[in-house]
């Protein structure tokens, strides 16, 4: 069945188009990648499908239910407890510890300190990170310190995770297990992902890639062919 959807989305910032009436359907456990040249909306259309934009037009569905017309308080709660996201880079807190920046959403819905620690730690071991519970993210890898930001998108158990191009700070070996968690471990957990790259070989690891242009999606095949 079908977790997120976006109908008719538009959006223009002035006279520029960003979106331009987009219609796209995540299922369960899907896996989505969004590609296009830069300026063709694709953050635009992650960050109206997260929530954090809301679109002049058209609707956004979550479970079925219309969120993109919620008040700012209800839709804030909704995203920290429903959605998960993976940034760039830079997003850990540095003065934490990884364990309690995974925390930290658990912490922000009311779980006290140390039961969100104890249920940070059980991401851990999947993620490939056994023993770096402690480290603070001065003292992680670029490809580590993404990993943690998976454990702390996955923690609330979200029903979506979106991925704002995820490893655009890290080379090529460390990108591919860095999605090839990010994919699996995402889809163990029950969640959909929605990921923006530039980067067709990290796309590949999605069920599904949606290609953006000036607004509009298209199919693959659609943008390869002509
Ligand atoms: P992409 O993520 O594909 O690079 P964006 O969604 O960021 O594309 O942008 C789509 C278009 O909307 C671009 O022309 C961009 O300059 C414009 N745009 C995006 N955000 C804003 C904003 N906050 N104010 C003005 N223009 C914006
Ligand atoms: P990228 O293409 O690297 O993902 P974006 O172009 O999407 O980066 O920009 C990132 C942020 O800047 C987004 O929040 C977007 O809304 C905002 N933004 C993009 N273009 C403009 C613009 N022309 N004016 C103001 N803000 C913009």
């Amino acid at each position: 069945s079908i977790v997120l959807a976006g109908y008719g989305l538009t959006k223009k910032y002035g006279s520029t188009t960003a979106l331009a009436g987009v219609d796209i359907e995540v299922g369960e456990r899907d896996s989505l990648a969004i590609m296009g040249p830069s300026g063709s909306g694709k953050s635009t259309l992650l960050h109206t499908l997260a929530g954090i934009i809301r679109p002049d037009g058209g609707q956004v569905l979550l479970g079925g239910e219309r969120i993109d017309r919620l008040g700012e308080n209800r839709l804030s709660a909704l995203r920290r407890s429903r959605f998960g996201f993976v940034f760039q880079s830079g997003q850990l807190l540095p003065e934490l510890p990884a364990e309690e920046n995974v925390a930290l959403p658990l912490m922000l819905e009311g779980v006290p300190r140390k039961q969100a620690v104890e249920r940070a730690r059980r991401w851990f071991a999947p993620l490939g990170l056994d023993g770096l519970e402690r480290r603070r993210p001065g003292q992680l890898s670029g490809g580590q310190a993404q990993r943690v930001a998976i454990a702390r998108a996955l923690v609330v158990a979200p029903d979506v995770v979106f991925a704002d191009e995820p490893t655009g700070a890290l080379d090529q070996a460390t990108s591919h297990e860095v999605i090839r968690l990010l994919t699996s471990v995402t889809r163990e957990q029950g969640a959909a992902l929605v990921m923006v790259t530039h980067d067709a070989d990290m796309a590949a690891h999605c069920d599904r890639i949606l290609q953006v242009s000036d607004g509009r999606i298209g199919t693959y095949d659609q943008f390869t062919v002509a």
